[in-house]
């Protein structure tokens, strides 16, 4: 078995469903006491955010490429990166190490494309539903359209992520508008909706609502030990 090399904290609160979504995936396949080997750094959130804030992408791609080589100095065989946000600098960070990064818009679109889904909804913040370099990855290499809220309702999506799930919480209200929202999504014509924020599904659940839904989370580690295992 490959060792899963996991860039986390960003939030904690969505590392840990990493955590246990990879070991739930090496238990389900090997069965008995077998569980996922990981190589694990987890950052402090805080700093990352407020270089977000800032619009300080150079300095926050080379804090997470620094973090990126203590993962692979750990043993890691790939790297993932435990954020759909801060695939804005994962060029930065494959340039850093040696391993391979597999890419969480690459695991969800891989998946969207075996099911045959050509127009899809985004959920995540706004630097994710706003910017080019998780959209146009899906649009360019998978051929999906990509289908965003409107202003409002991407900037209640992006406050939840940040003021209420990146911390812990979870609210009915909460809950409840992103369902009107990922109903607008499909009003729109979106045949599936990506929870493009990997804290999402904390909230939100398949069975809250008939629209697929796609957990960037889960289909990110199930990628993750697909290839750790058949390696
Ligand atoms: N975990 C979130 C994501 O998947 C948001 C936190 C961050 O900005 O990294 O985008």
């Amino acid at each position: 078995m490959q060792v899963i090399g996991v860039l986390g904290g960003m939030s904690w609160e969505s590392t840990q469903s990493y955590y246990r979504a990879l070991n739930e995936g090496v238990k389900q396949a090997l069965g008995g006491f077998h569980s996922a080997r990981i190589a694990m750094v987890s950052v402090d959130f805080a700093e990352i955010e407020t270089l977000q804030q800032q619009g300080d992408w150079d300095k926050a791609g080379t804090l997470l490429a620094d973090a990126a080589q203590s993962v692979e100095r750990a043993g890691a065989d790939f790297l993932l990166l435990a954020t759909n946000t801060m695939h804005k600098v994962a060029p930065a960070i494959e340039q850093a190490i040696s391993i391979p990064l597999l890419h969480i818009a690459d695991a969800t679109a891989e998946r969207l494309r075996q099911d045959g889904i050509t127009r899809v909804g985004l959920l995540g913040t706004r630097f994710t539903m706003e910017q080019d370099f998780y959209k146009a990855r899906l649009q360019e290499n998978f051929g999906i359209d990509v289908v965003v809220p409107d202003d409002a309702e991407r900037e209640s999506v992006h406050r939840i992520i940040f003021d209420e799930l990146c911390q812990g919480v979870i609210n009915d209200d909460s809950r409840k508008r992103y369902l009107d929202i990922i109903g607008n999504l499909r009003a729109q014509g979106a045949q599936a909706v990506i929870l493009g924020c990997t804290e999402i599904a904390l909230l939100v659940e398949q069975a809250h609502t008939d629209v697929t839904l796609y957990d960037t989370t889960a289909l990110h580690a199930s990628t993750a030990v697909a290839r750790a295992l058949n390696a």
